[in-house]
């Protein structure tokens, strides 16, 4: 992980000057009871003794993508496609994301699609990958290129498609306040590029 550099008057210096360390687990409870505290409530109330522990467990979850390897889950593929050259599309695949701008919710579905150059890989890996990207912070436009250039990068495709369709709960809940607005954002590499009926095929099928 890098280092975390430049001087944001809200980093504190020392944070900013120092080296990016995993903090404890304690540290991180520490942590949330402040916030519990900056909230306005008081976290030696009853109701809220266990909730640092629950909030870091829900952590360790929402966060689990640090830990995954979206080029190993994609390194397996299989040749014996009988011939098969034409797309391969995944629809639906659930987004559940966190904004790095705000940390709160984006949620949504993906789409990916690639063309197969003789070689496919395990439908469950492509949703895997999406998983791995999604549970770290970043933004939607991030997400979507992380996904399309893995795919590109580990599969041997003439070209990938990434559509993804979100709800930013940092617009719905507060700021703004507009709800069911969804972020759509996608990325075309090769042929999805090149070839304007491939790429509309791709859009029907992952509006559908
Ligand atoms: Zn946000």
């Amino acid at each position: 992980m890098d280092a975390l550099t430049g001087d944001r008057s809200e980093m504190g210096g020392d944070i900013a000057a120092t080296e990016w360390v995993r903090p404890s687990r304690e540290e991180a409870l520490a942590a949330v009871r402040t916030l519990i505290a900056w909230a306005g409530d008081d976290p030696r109330r009853e109701g809220l003794l266990d909730t640092p522990a629950r909030v870091a467990d829900a952590f360790g979850e929402w966060f689990d993508g640090y830990g995954g390897d979206a080029a190993a889950e994609l390194s397996r593929t299989f040749v014996d496609v009988q011939g098969y050259h034409d797309m391969v599309l995944l629809s639906g695949i659930e987004v559940e994301s966190h904004c790095e701008h705000h940390m709160a919710p984006f949620i949504g579905k993906a789409t990916v699609a690639y063309m197969p150059r003789g070689k496919v890989v395990g439908l469950s890996k492509l949703a895997r990958v999406v998983d791995i990207f999604a549970h770290r912070l970043q933004t939607q436009e991030t997400l979507t290129r992380q996904i399309a250039d893995a795919m590109g990068e580990s599969l041997d495709a003439s070209g990938v498609a990434v559509l993804i369709s979100a709800e930013h709960h940092c617009m719905s809940t507060r700021g703004v306040r507009h709800r069911h607005v969804d972020t759509v954002t996608t990325t075309f590499t090769g042929l999805f590029k090149s070839d304007a009926d491939l790429r509309a095929r791709f859009i029907a099928l992952a509006k559908s």
